[in-house]
């Protein structure tokens, strides 16, 4: 085992505090990173604090990883030292079942493995990357392109497969209108993904706050939820939402913004059961569905598509000693768009 600095959670209730976490030795798949980057994602939050669940403390959550490959096992055969490369929000799965099978490991019948908060095959809690250093399966490794520069490189492990994934699947594309409900670190890379798509972009956001940012970043329109013309205005209008927020929504007031065979996706995952009129969903054979993440090939495509197509999320760099502040301003909406820590900062 090695020891790596690490921010730590000992409860639900305290902050983050300095600390370390222990890694297994290098085993013949594996492959050991020097993570040089974290991001910071609304989950990490939610798992801390206990908004899904209890969990195992003292836990170091982080599932934005950017780093560079420091060893690798004696089997392994796609990486070498030196390497950039990304871990998200799984680093294993079992490998065999249809879902695994198909790329889709985030749906694997045994469960994930999950970065962190998860149960490891040698039953040991998985620690994220609030971190300076992390083994991971191989197969749970991405390649990060040289295109992508690397301190924007983490959010795209989550927030951007949890994108990019169900823009693709439900055909964002020319001649398609898309709305992105939501202009926050989820949002904001929607938009971008949607936009280079070729669909029309819609940002679907409580307020205008953001309105100038989300026209740069490539939305067509921008309208503020808070004001109830925008539901009459737009009714009918869109075969996609992506509902990017975390907190409750009014369901049946965003069907019916959906065109017939519309659909309404989430991927924000609010704790409390929602309202729902199945008429909203009849009367417009509309859809309401849910999106996790996406599979490791698929988010190694995600990767390359964001260095061919000039995508990267808008950051803010943050020292180990700022994260409990940058969580309390992620709580209110407060940054543009990603906080990612240096994990330099970790070892100070
Ligand atoms: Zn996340
Ligand atoms: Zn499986």
């Amino acid at each position: 085992m090695t020891s790596v600095h690490a921010y730590v959670a000992r409860s639900a209730t305290e902050p983050l505090v300095p600390g370390t976490v222990e890694r297994r030795e290098v085993g013949p798949k594996d492959v050991r990173i020097d993570i040089r980057w974290a991001g910071v994602c609304h989950s990490d939050i939610h798992t801390v604090r206990g908004d899904w669940g209890p969990q195992p403390y003292p836990l170091t959550v982080g599932h934005e990883i950017a780093g560079v490959v420091a060893e690798v096992g004696s089997e392994v055969t796609r990486y070498r030292a030196g390497d950039r490369v990304g871990v998200g929000c799984m680093v294993g799965s079992c490998g065999k079942c249809a879902h695994c099978q198909a790329g889709d490991e985030q749906y694997c019948v045994e469960g994930m493995i999950a970065t962190y908060a998860g149960t490891d095959r040698d039953g040991t809690v998985t620690q994220g990357g609030y971190s300076t250093g992390v083994v991971v399966d191989e197969d749970f490794v991405l390649r990060i392109p040289d295109a992508i520069p690397f301190e924007k490189a983490a959010p795209l492990l989550c927030a951007g497969i949890t994108t990019y994934s169900p823009l693709k699947r439900w055909g964002a594309g020319p001649g398609r209108k898309v709305a992105i409900v939501g202009m926050g670190g989820l949002g904001h890379l929607a938009v971008k993904f949607a936009h280079a798509m070729g669909a029309e972009v819609t940002v679907l956001s409580r307020t205008l706050g953001k309105r100038e940012d989300g026209l740069r970043l490539g939305a067509d329109h921008y309208h503020a939820t808070s004001d109830p013309e925008t539901f009459q205005a737009l009714a009918g209008r869109f075969d996609l939402i992506l509902n990017t927020v975390s907190a409750p929504i009014d369901v049946d007031a965003f069907l019916g913004l959906l065109a017939v065979d519309g659909a309404l996706v989430n991927v924000g995952a609010p704790g409390e059961p929602l309202d729902l009129h199945v008429m909203s969903l009849i009367g417009g054979r509309r859809s309401y569905a849910g999106s996790m993440i996406g599979g490791i090939a698929e988010t190694q495509e995600m990767l390359d598509y964001c260095a061919g197509h000039g995508i990267a999320p808008e950051v803010e760099i943050i020292a180990a000693d700022q994260i409990n502040q940058a969580w309390d301003r992620v709580l209110a909406s407060d940054v543009r768009y990603r906080f990612v820590i240096d994990t330099t900062t970790l070892a100070a």
